[in-house]
């Protein structure tokens, strides 16, 4: 079946959520002119969200069902739904409606004016916390300091992709995963669409601060050395600064001066560097153990049950 339209929404715990989502994707995408598919991906949810999903299914041919076999993060699952997203133009958007599915059609103007990758740019955002909307803020502007891909500051997973794009992504088979990164790394003809990000529906966030660390962990290992450049540089910041302190030290001993004697000195001297060595030690720890999860190369995900791709 030729399909034009997929909206792919992750779902991990969100029942309910879900029949309000079904409803206002389907009052938009019935009022657009092509056909459409929304496909909902379960993330192990313990909630009942996947016999929810299957019942939704059963009711609306539109609804495309995969249940995934466990948790295995939202980019897993937004992955999963690229891999069985059948349309010309993929949406994702998030199942608990911050993203509003009225903003769809402005997506698809977009990308029918010739944009293979049409975002959404966060231009207000409702009912979250202050320490969320900081962080957040912090996050995109690090992000896009440090690595070498241009990711557009405040935009979220929210956005469309041509097929041609998502066929592309669709063979960028890494472990640990960065999607809204990857979207801008492919290149093509890319173009935001501002909107204003609501309150949750129902329920709470499924992104504690350990998994916005996990996020942010991905996205700067997933695009840039610069973690691993950081020590080199001080490498170089603190041999310097010893080249110039053994001439000065010895000059001051020689004329009598005490001014560098005394076991504090030496100490805070060798504790710090100590520091600096075990936290660059950290970081290549980070890159070695993904390139070791790359390397056992095991699935992505795993599916308890979905249609034929
Ligand atoms: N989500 C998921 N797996 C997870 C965590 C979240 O599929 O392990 C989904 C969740 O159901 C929602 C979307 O990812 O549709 C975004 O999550 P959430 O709204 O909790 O994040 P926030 O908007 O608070 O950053
Ligand atoms: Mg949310």
């Amino acid at each position: 079946m030729n399909i034009r339209y997929s909206v792919i929404a992750p779902i991990f715990n969100e029942i309910e959520s879900l029949p309000e989502l079904h409803r206002r994707v389907k009052e938009v995408m019935d009022g657009l002119d092509g056909t459409w598919e929304l496909v909902l991906v379960d993330d192990g949810s313990s909630d009942g969200s996947s016999e929810r999903i299957c019942e939704l299914a059963r009711e609306d041919k539109h609804v495309r069902p995969v249940i995934l076999a466990r948790n295995f993060g939202h980019q897993i699952a937004v992955t999963a739904g690229w891999d069985y997203a059948r349309g010309d133009a993929v949406i994702i958007i998030d199942a608990d409606l911050q993203d509003p599915p009225e903003v769809i059609p402005d997506l698809i103007a977009k990308w029918q004016e010739g944009y293979e990758v049409v975002y959404a740019v966060r231009a207000e955002r409702e009912g979250e916390s202050w320490f969320k909307k900081i962080t957040a803020s912090l996050f995109y502007r690090v992000i896009f300091r440090i690595t070498d891909v241009k990711i557009p500051v405040d935009t979220g997973d929210f956005r469309l992709m041509d097929r041609k794009v998502v066929d592309v992504l669709k063979t960028m088979r890494e472990r640990h995963r960065f999607p809204r990164g990857m979207s801008a790394w492919v290149g093509f003809r890319q173009a935001g669409v501002p909107y204003k990000r609501a309150a949750r529906y129902a329920g709470t966030t499924k992104y504690p601060l350990k998994k916005m660390l996990k996020l942010a962990l991905n996205a700067i290992t997933g695009f840039s050395y610069f973690p691993l450049q950081v020590a080199t540089y001080f490498g170089f910041v603190s041999a310097g600064l010893a080249i110039v302190a053994i001439p000065v030290v010895a000059v001051l001993r020689l004329v009598g001066s005490q001014f560098f004697g005394g076991q504090a000195t030496t100490l805070i001297a060798v504790l710090f560097l100590g520091g600096v060595q075990l936290i660059s030690l950290g970081v290549l720890g980070e890159y070695i153990g993904r390139l070791y999860d790359e390397a056992k190369g095991r699935p992505l995900y795993i599916v308890r049950q979905a249609p034929e791709k």
